[in-house]
């Protein structure tokens, strides 16, 4: 069976979660979101899930040493070793892009994909969806975090030669269309080298 090894960035309202999903359908990958695991963790009480929630609220990043702990741990997990991964959401930050490297070893990523949706575009996707928290500032402010804290991060993978840049404007089936022939391809090189 195939470990399918991926990373995937998108700013919000780039249509990451109808896509990761199709991820796991199509290829059985675990489904790694690090908000989504924090959130759970928030929910639940524990200590760091109080602690996160904290950092969350006040629009920060919980800290590498502790963000590179909680997935070096759940990617050693049965689902995600034997089928793989899809990671969402992190790496935030290019130190924890190059732990998660350092901690793949030889295996390796298959690709980092960046699901590149035009500013425009995903600014009137979020503000359509009518969410209380989609006001135009609260918009802008997450877009602007994203340019500052995500994007070295895909400039990172970029230099380092795993980026796949996926068209993501479209219909849903027209972008999985991409992201499943970028992924193939990706698949494919890996297995080759
Ligand atoms: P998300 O749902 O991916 O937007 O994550 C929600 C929040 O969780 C972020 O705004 C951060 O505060 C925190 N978070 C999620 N992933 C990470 C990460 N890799 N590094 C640091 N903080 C993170």
């Amino acid at each position: 069976m195939t470990t399918i090894r991926l990373v995937i960035f998108g700013r919000q309202g780039a249509g990451k979660g109808t896509q990761c999903a199709h991820l796991v359908e199509q290829y059985g990958v675990a489904h790694i979101s690090t908000g989504d695991m924090l959130r759970a963790a928030a929910t639940a009480g524990t200590e760091l899930g109080l602690q996160a929630k904290e950092i969350m609220d006040a629009g920060g990043l919980v800290s590498d040493e502790i963000m590179i702990g909680i997935v070096i741990e759940r990617l050693a997990q049965d689902d995600a070793s034997t089928a793989g991964f899809v990671l969402d959401g992190f790496p935030r930050t290019v130190a924890q892009a190059e732990a998660l490297v350092e901690g793949l070893g030889d295996d390796g990523l298959d690709a980092a994909i960046e699901l590149d949706v035009p500013l425009d575009e995903v600014r009137s996707r979020m503000m359509s969806r009518g969410r209380d928290d989609d006001t135009p500032e609260a918009i802008q402010k997450r877009l602007d975090l994203y340019d500052a804290q995500t994007q070295p991060v895909i400039d990172w993978f970029d230099a380092n030669g795993s980026l796949v840049r996926v068209d993501g404007f479209g219909g849903e089936a027209e972008v999985w269309a991409r992201l499943s022939a970028a992924v193939d391809a990706a698949v494919a090189a890996q297995s080759a080298s």
